[in-house]
């Protein structure tokens, strides 16, 4: 017997025949002699319409308010998944964020997970019931709801296999597993068998929304093995673990769009020490995540400092640097949004050359022009005309021979030791 925590997302509980199968899923594995812990997410699009809505009311809607709006979407589904399992026949309990315990920071839309009691999970278990957690949700000291940034169930499945201290952790999503690019726009990607935590962390963080950033941040922090898989088939997925030992020797491990970032140019600011400093300070001191930044000298000891931010930053970013303009009477400040960022992930980086050079040499055949590069050791970035990003995955997909029959790319091995996990503790 194992104690195993399932998260289903939006599409896999998209409409109430989606959410019989979700139920039958869960039944089954109780049935093998399983306790089931199922965390859900919303039903695919209502979180977007919740917030469309509350936006056409107030473009700056009060965070708190927004909080107890985002949580219905969640809640909606684990009394529906509830309802599917007695049907069969299955003893099942819903519980919200808060029933479950979850307690987070005050931090209203992006609340952090302070600590998980569990609430009466446990006891639930013990008496043979389901338990169905509504993920994204939590509640902070003063008991008033908090969600935890899109894509948040993730993390809540995640952070509950530690607290409970899970034997498995299974993300059901609408694809196969974590391929070596967005199936959506590489029809030829394939799945990764395995992959560690710090491949998956910048695939994620680059743009690959099949797992939320944070989710498997936490996952590497407390050591969660979790794997990710299709709620519409039975086949394995990927296995996200500890340093997986590649099977083949390879550079590249995948390809990740974010089209979700804008590009700020601070233009005609003073090339001398401590303007920089004075910029990204004021950014910091209104919370704004800075991500790629490029500077170059423009004329007459001017400089030009360009900087990428997520798309909801972008308007606190264009306020925070209004207020330079005072000691930089010429800045200017232009932003574009029809930008995306791409980045080739490979832990095989470190010990291969050449990785930037082909990367260069591939977009420079199709003609794509980069406006911006960052790397790091695991890691290439540049930025793209939105326009070209689709043709850019693709075109650097294939240049590092990604995709086509399996083995001939980039699969690391399914074999890979998986390394004891860490006591949870979360
Ligand atoms: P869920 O609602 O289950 O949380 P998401 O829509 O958040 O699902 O994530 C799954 C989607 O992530 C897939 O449909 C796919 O289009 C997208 N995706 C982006 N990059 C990748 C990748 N490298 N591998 C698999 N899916 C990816
Ligand atoms: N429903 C939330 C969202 O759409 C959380 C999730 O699906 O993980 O972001
Ligand atoms: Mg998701």
């Amino acid at each position: 017997m194992a104690r195993i925590v399932q998260k289903y997302g939006g599409t896999s509980v998209g409409d109430v025949e989606r959410i019989r199968k979700v139920a039958a899923r869960v039944a089954r594995w109780r049935e093998e002699g399983h306790e089931v812990v199922v965390v859900v997410s919303a039903r695919g699009g209502v979180t977007n319409e919740l917030l469309a809505r509350a936006k056409a009311l107030n473009p700056q809607p009060n965070e708190r308010e927004m909080d107890l709006l985002l949580a219905v979407g969640e809640q909606e589904t684990i009394a529906l998944v509830a309802m599917a399992l007695h049907a069969l026949g299955v003893p099942a309990v819903s519980r919200t964020g808060a029933q479950a315990g979850i307690l987070t920071d005050p931090d209203h839309t992006r609340a952090r997970i302070l600590r998980i009691s569990g609430g009466d999970i446990g006891d639930a278990l013990s008496r043979g019931e389901v338990v169905i957690v509504a993920g994204f949700q939590g509640a902070n000291l003063d008991g008033q709801t908090t969600t935890l940034g899109r894509g948040g169930s993730d993390l809540s499945a995640i952070a509950l296999a530690a607290a409970l201290e899970a034997d498995v952790c299974q993300i059901y999503t609408d694809v196969d597993g974590v391929y070596t690019a967005d199936p959506r726009i590489v029809p030829d990607a394939k799945k990764i068998d395995a992959i560690g935590y710090e491949e998956m962390l910048e695939l994620a963080s680059s743009g690959s929304r099949v797992m939320q950033t944070r989710a498997v941040r936490f996952a590497q922090k407390y050591g969660v093995p979790f794997e990710v898989r299709s709620s519409f088939n039975d086949e394995p997925g990927t296995m996200v673990q500890e340093e997986v030992v590649s099977m083949e020797d390879v550079a590249v491990s995948g390809v990740a769009l974010d089209r979700n970032q804008v590009k700020i140019v601070v233009s005609d600011i003073p090339d001398r020490p401590g303007t920089a400093a004075r910029l990204f300070e004021a950014l910091a001191a209104d919370g704004v995540l800075v991500d790629m930044i490029v500077q170059n000298l423009g004329r007459e000891g001017r400089a030009n400092l360009t900087f990428t931010v997520p798309q909801e930053d972008a308007y606190r970013a264009e306020k925070a640097v209004r207020p330079l303009q005072d000691d930089f009477p010429d800045m200017r400040v232009d932003t574009y949004d029809r930008i995306a960022k791409l980045s080739v992930v490979g832990v095989g980086m470190r010990s291969h050359s050449g990785v930037a050079g082909r990367f260069f040499g591939a977009l420079a055949a199709e003609r794509i022009n980069v406006q911006m590069i960052s790397t790091s050791e695991i890691k290439i970035s540049v930025v793209v005309a939105a326009e070209e990003a689709d043709e850019a995955v693709r075109t650097v997909h294939r240049a590092f021979g990604l995709g086509g029959e399996p083995g001939a790319g980039a699969g690391t091995a399914s074999e890979a030791a998986a390394g004891e996990p860490e006591p949870p503790q979360a």
